[in-house]
């Protein structure tokens, strides 16, 4: 069934860059020599190792588990041995432990068995037990996502993939759709529900007409327009529902899934097969052999981008999209379960004029998807007034989309402003209490 999207405005048009990987099947990486699995790859506290160095372990045994009830567990994603258990620090400066394994090349794999009772509790827990988090950059655990506080009448899929370069989740829904559809219908079981929409962007005309087909699932074409795929603007358009400032998805009565995360349920229910690995897109015009590659949890971006090829013209890595994404300095950081993408970008795709003084043209708000005032946010955060910043530009409710930085003709740095203001906000709720 296909119904029309509500219409939404605010937001960017962007040229997709989707054409060089689109048309490219997924191919398995040969996994690497080493792998360095990172601790705290999930919203939520850091899983807890429970192996030490000198440790055999099998591909998709457990070698961390959850503490806590918001923390996922985390699998090996190669035989081998366990090097070391150490502390490093991730693409954003943060310290976090990682487990490194000494990959044997032997391939022994130890899965959990399949889950031969597809009930609702049984599925949440394979969820739970198989470290699901969600694959479309959060990160934040499924399991916690698929028991909400508040009645949910409704599944929505995401299947947008509004970033430029990435295809990795389009390529899931063509190549994989059997297995993919069979994971949103475990996911609707175990939430519950018999409401099922997916969003899929215009520029999917296939992934729109097939999924159309099914009976159970409402298809909602999005128009191309960034940021379609935010959790907010994907239920609107699916559902004509409105999520209040400060409330979550559960509170309109729907839960958001991203198709990478259905398939991945798949896995775990049909296959017993722990979350270790994930396709990501490799791309950008600093990439001589764009890919997108079934890549193991923690392989090192200097050991996928090497695969690829990048050239001299590489001026920029991004961990993840473009407009989203983290630009990457050290090219030792390893991929985690939400790496949807690694992008060498040339020169000529980024821009890195300097900014200059605003020049109050208002293109920012016009831009934001979440009617806020980036302009005031990026005042208040160079000033230091980080709650001028909460009360004024309404830094709270940003969702980090970059439309707005995306359009400013004055290059202002908006969205590091609002990482900025958020985390000393943090600070300031955690020493006063606020
Ligand atoms: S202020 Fe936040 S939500 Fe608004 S456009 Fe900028 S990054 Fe996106
Ligand atoms: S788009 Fe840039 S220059 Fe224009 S108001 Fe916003 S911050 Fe200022």
């Amino acid at each position: 069934m296909q119904i029309k999207a509500n219409p939404l405005r605010h937001g960017v048009a962007l040229s997709d860059k989707k054409a060089a990987t689109k048309d490219l099947p997924v191919q398995a990486i040969p996994a690497p020599d080493t792998v360095a699995i990172c601790m705290s790859q999930h919203i939520g506290k850091p899983a807890q190792p429970v192996v030490q160095a000198g440790d055999a372990v099998l591909k998709g045994q457990l070698i961390a588990r959850a503490d806590g009830p918001v923390s996922a567990n985390i699998y090996s994603s190669v035989s081998g041995t366990v090097k070391s258990v150490e502390t490093r620090k991730d693409d954003r400066g943060a310290s976090a432990q990682y487990v490194v394994v000494q990959n044997d090349k032997q391939d022994n794999a130890a899965f959990l068995p399949p889950l031969a009772e597809k009930t609702k509790e049984n599925i949440l827990e394979r969820i739970r037990e198989a470290g699901i988090v969600g694959l479309g950059g959060a990160a934040f655990p499924t399991y916690v996502k698929m028991t909400p506080r508040t009645p949910v009448d409704a599944l929505v899929i995401n299947g947008a993939e509004c970033e430029p370069y990435l295809t990795c989740d389009y390529r899931l829904m063509v190549e994989k759709y059997a297995e993919l559809l069979q994971g949103i219908r475990y996911l609707a079981l175990a939430l519950g529900v018999d409401k099922i929409y997916i969003g899929i962007e215009e520029n999917k005309p296939d992934c729109i007409e097939r999924f159309a087909g099914e009976e159970d699932i409402v298809t909602v074409p999005l128009h191309e327009r960034y940021p379609m795929g935010s959790e907010k603007h994907l239920i609107y358009s699916c559902t004509g529902r409105k999520v209040p400032c400060g409330k979550l998805p559960a509170d309109a009565g729907c839960v958001v899934q991203n198709v990478a995360t259905a398939y991945a349920v798949y896995e775990a229910v049909e296959l017993g097969k722990p979350l270790f690995e994930r396709v990501l897109t490799v791309s950008g015009g600093a990439v001589q052999r764009p890919q997108n590659l079934l890549v193991p949890n923690g392989t090192a971006f200097s050991y996928i981008l090497d695969y690829c090829g990048v050239d001299d013209s590489c001026a920029m890595i991004v961990d993840g999209g473009p407009m989203m994404g983290v630009a990457v300095a050290d090219r030792k950081v390893v991929t985690k379960k939400a790496t949807s993408g690694l992008l060498a970008l040339t020169k000529a795709e980024t821009d890195g004029s300097t900014p200059t003084p605003c020049v109050s043209c208002g293109r920012c708000a016009r831009a934001c998807p979440m009617h806020l005032m980036p302009m005031d946010i990026d005042f208040y955060t160079q000033n230091e007034d980080y709650e001028g910043a909460r009360d004024w530009g309404g830094v709270l409710n940003c969702i980090e989309c970059g439309s707005c930085a995306y359009v400013c003709p004055a290059k202002r740095p908006i969205v590091q402003s609002v990482r900025l203001a958020k985390a000393k906000l943090r600070e300031l709720a955690a020493t006063n209490g606020k």
